[in-house]
């Protein structure tokens, strides 16, 4: 039987590729160094596990509300107003999704007519791209330049704007670059929306692993940007939750009452328990995640340092999340070609740039999320694989 014509343009994901094949040359004995997957390999805290197995203990195992248990909601809307400055009712302006994954999903199929233009920065987290084209969209890349350390800017955004152009999406600190935009930069991306009437996506799972003094920014605090912003955050990065699958919406009411509809129809919530552990994720002591941002700041010196020196490879610091994204157009391999010659040579699993679009061509990701230890020896093996073929 056939499937929808749209699947021809939705692959299967390019990191879980290498993740899976990774796996499988793990379990056949290869001592494999895995710097590929975007997950914190911390545990999350235990108080957040505890509130978790106490509210199952209580029996709060049914759906919740579909936009998310109130206090959780509640949780959510002060933290936005302490961390962010941003005002959002909880009643009805805050949506608890199944991931950030889902949060963009419903942002996008809630929020696009098809044949809408998308403008979405290239290279990028490519879910932003497939979600846009189920919701029947066009999305339009947005090149990250490496000489402005791929940080946007405003002019290759105008250049891309028709009358068809709908939303634009934006994403600091940055996968796969790790750029963190600076408030200047934000600025004149909420001119522009304003100016074009357009909705802005603001992905900020990353906001709290910025480093070397940088400070993150949500560009839903601009005058009239309320109304327009979706803000997308979640609890997988910084409280090392991935399994749990918790993320949030926070919209102006008009745009959470058609994304709540979608929601209900995929999801209906977030799973219950998970969410009062989400509760004391917010609620709690922060100081295990100050600790795993301060020993991601740690790694990040190390791997970025060791890549300085490696032939062939030029790279740009990151100031964000826990990804580095080196050049290595004059190691003369693609990148696709060097990520699978570095898991045969090197045993280490790192991602091809093209994987978040054209523009990261020339380029791999490597996430710093293994121990201090295994990232020097991965450096080590690295370095000596490219030494190889470079001289
Ligand atoms: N946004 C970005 C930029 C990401 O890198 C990821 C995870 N790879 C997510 C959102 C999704 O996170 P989750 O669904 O686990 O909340």
């Amino acid at each position: 039987m056939k499937v929808a014509d749209r699947m021809g343009s939705i692959p299967f994901s390019g990191i879980r590729k290498i993740f899976e094949e990774a796996n499988r040359r793990q379990a056949g004995g290869e001592d494999i160094i895995h710097l590929e997957i975007g997950r914190p390999d911390f545990d999350t805290p235990t108080h957040i596990k505890e509130a978790a197995k106490r509210a199952l203990d209580e029996g709060k195992v049914h759906y919740s509300s579909n936009y998310g248990v109130p206090e959780l909601r509640e949780a959510i809307a002060r933290k936005l107003k302490e961390d962010n400055g941003l005002s959002y009712d909880p009643a009805t302006e805050i949506i608890v999704t199944v991931g950030a994954n889902e949060a963009v999903f419903i942002t996008m199929v809630a929020l696009l007519n098809p044949g809408d233009e998308v403008l979405i920065p290239d290279p990028c987290w490519l879910h932003y791209f497939y979600c846009a084209q189920i919701a029947g969209a066009v999305p339009v890349s947005v090149p990250m330049r490496e000489e402005n350390e791929f940080k946007p800017d405003i002019e290759d955004f105008r250049r891309r704007i028709t009358p068809k152009t709908r939303m634009m999406v934006i994403n600091t600190p940055n996968n796969p670059t790790g750029a963190v935009y600076p408030l200047d930069v934000l600025e004149e991306l909420a001119q522009l929306a304003r100016e074009k009437d357009l909705l802005v996506l603001s992905d900020e799972i990353y906001e709290k692993m910025v480093y070397s003094g940088d400070r993150h920014s949500s560009i839903g605090r601009f005058p009239g940007m309320g109304e327009r912003t979706v803000t997308v955050n979640g609890f997988s990065k910084i409280y090392a939750m991935t399994g749990w699958r918790l993320g949030y919406t926070a919209a102006d009411r008009n745009l959470s009452s058609a994304m709540i509809r979608i929601h209900q129809y995929t999801t209906v919530c977030a799973s219950s328990f998970a969410q009062w552990g989400a509760v004391k994720a917010l609620e709690g002591p922060q100081n295990e995640p100050e600790g795993m941002v301060k020993e991601f700041d740690r790694r990040r010196k190390l791997v970025y340092g060791a890549l300085q020196e490696m032939p062939g490879v030029e790279v740009v610091e990151p100031k964000g999340a826990f990804y580095v994204f080196p050049n290595i157009k004059a190691v003369g391999k693609s990148a696709e070609e060097l990520s699978w010659y570095l898991l045969d040579e090197a045993k280490i699993a790192i991602v091809p740039g093209t994987v978040f679009g054209d523009f990261g061509a020339d380029y791999v990701r490597i996430s710093y999320t293994n121990s201090y230890e295994n990232l020097k020896k991965a450096m080590d093996r690295l370095r000596a694989a490219l030494q190889k073929i470079t001289s």
